[in-house]
């Protein structure tokens, strides 16, 4: 007998002991949602921050697919719309249905409640953890834990207020504590018993509802309150915790040299196009007392994590890589990806040490911000062409230059850029990938992150 062959049922014991280990351990789902993050979005922050040849860490996970990204009209929702928002499609990610745009966890038109995967795992006696840049009340952290009829459903004072470009099945009326609803989303993440809420969004709790303190409320049900980085940092990780470190959505981590962003190219008497400067990003100095999304995944790892048998559901967004698109910054936008990748990669390190964890990194939906040609490429054809709307040209790290064009809403009007109907990538780790389609859609990440807890949602 070989030395080889020999050896053999000792490792085969060892596998065998390895892979019981595995099934013992509990099952936990890290799921990573990059707000407006497409191909685009991916690659600017990508080409910036290491060149061509590099990548991103969420881009050396192991599996990748690509999403559909999917929505249904609230007046007609046997018909699709072709562009979402952060509200229909968080919500399609928690309830593995479809619903129409700023609906939270709830049915187009019917106004519905759906039952979602953070509720399912509570029932299973799994702890549950919403991390965010933006307001906790915003509409991605909101769809996992929350109902309403409108995303603008945020707190007590929103619920009397008419959202005028809502359609009437959509006004926060229905939600109101008086008509039997459940009130506004803060009243709700309060009172879901979550063991991790962890983002910005204070001045949404700092309001009374039925003449009680929501930040009291917060107290009786348990939570430490966190306000600051170092409370965050030095916290006892055996307690519920609610951290809100800003009174809305968190500063950026990023902003272009003197605050520039893109900008319309002027022309002179003869049409001619004068191109703006390149410019680098740099930190921005109001971030500096404000966690990490890092820091905070890291912070919701520890705290879900210790001495628990059962596993867990963590979300983790990056919200303000949409909100710096939506604003032409496109510094604001690498800046927040590049946070969102340290994060990603907290999460793989753990996701290494507790193999029975699910990781999943996807978007909501694409975003306006391509990257284009620089203004040599235009001027070398000689006949006044360059491109429409807001461009800008950055000097990256590697010391090349990238021009950046967004277009969706035209200057001077057009106050915001536009969500895009593009696919999303899915990159997953934690899997064999036997049950990961090549394509799929946003109800099927639901499906996944299911099957790998053994749970079901509850009809409602
Ligand atoms: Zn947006």
């Amino acid at each position: 007998m070989s030395r080889l062959s020999r050896a053999a049922p000792f490792f085969l014991s060892l596998v065998a002991a390895l892979a019981l280990a595995d099934k013992q351990s509990p099952a936990n789902i890290i799921l990573f949602i990059g707000d407006g993050m497409d191909e685009h979005q991916i690659t600017m922050a990508r080409n910036y921050l290491y060149g061509a040849d590099g990548s991103l860490f969420m881009e050396q996970m192991p599996l990748r697919s690509s999403a559909r990204v999917q929505t249904l009209r609230e007046d007609n929702p046997q018909q699709f719309r072709y562009v979402a928002d952060s509200a229909n499609t968080a919500s399609t990610l928690a309830t593995g249905q479809l619903t129409s745009i700023g609906r939270i966890a709830t049915s187009a038109a019917t106004d519905q409640d759906q039952s979602t995967i953070l509720e399912a795992a509570q029932k299973a006696g799994l702890r549950t953890g919403l991390v965010s840049t933006a307001s906790l009340t915003d509409a991605t952290p909101a769809a996992f834990a929350t109902h309403t009829a409108h995303r603008n459903c945020q707190s007590p004072t929103d619920m009397t207020k008419a959202i005028g470009y809502a359609a009437a099945t959509q006004q926060c009326l229905a939600d109101q504590h008086s008509r039997g609803g459940k009130g506004s989303i803060a009243e709700q993440l309060l009172t879901a018993n979550i063991d991790v809420l962890l983002g910005g969004g204070k001045r949404y709790f700092a309001q009374s509802s039925k003449g009680t303190d929501l930040q009291k409320t917060a107290a009786s049900h348990g939570y430490t309150l966190l306000s600051r980085r170092r409370e965050l940092l030095e916290t006892n990780p055996n307690r519920k915790l609610l951290g809100l470190f800003s009174p809305s959505h968190l500063p950026v981590e990023w902003i272009g040299t003197d605050n520039r962003r893109a900008e319309p190219i002027a022309l002179n008497w003869l049409g001619e196009p004068h191109f703006p400067e390149p410019f680098s990003c740099v930190e921005n100095p109001d971030h500096r007392e404000t966690p990490t999304l890092k820091e905070m995944t890291s912070a919701a790892l520890t705290q879900l994590s210790a001495d628990n048998s059962k596993g867990f559901f963590l979300m983790v967004e990056g919200a303000s890589i949409d909100k710096q698109a939506h604003r032409r910054n496109p510094c604001g936008e690498i800046g927040e990806l590049h946070a969102f990748d340290q994060a990603v990669r907290a999460g793989r390190q753990f996701t290494k040490a507790h193999p029975n964890t699910l990781l999943i990194v996807t978007a909501d939906h694409g975003q306006a911000g391509q990257i284009v040609p620089l203004p040599e490429y235009f001027l070398g054809w000689g006949d006044n062409q360059y491109p429409p709307g807001y461009y800008a040209v950055l000097k990256t790290r590697t010391g090349e230059s990238m021009a950046v064009s967004y277009a969706t809403n035209a200057p001077p009007n057009g106050q915001s850029e536009l969500h895009t109907g593009v696919n999303v990538p899915v990159y997953l780790e934690g899997t064999d990938g036997a049950n990961v389609p090549q394509l799929m859609d946003q109800r099927q990440i639901n499906r996944l992150m299911l099957d790998h807890l053994g749970l079901q949602l509850s009809a409602d």
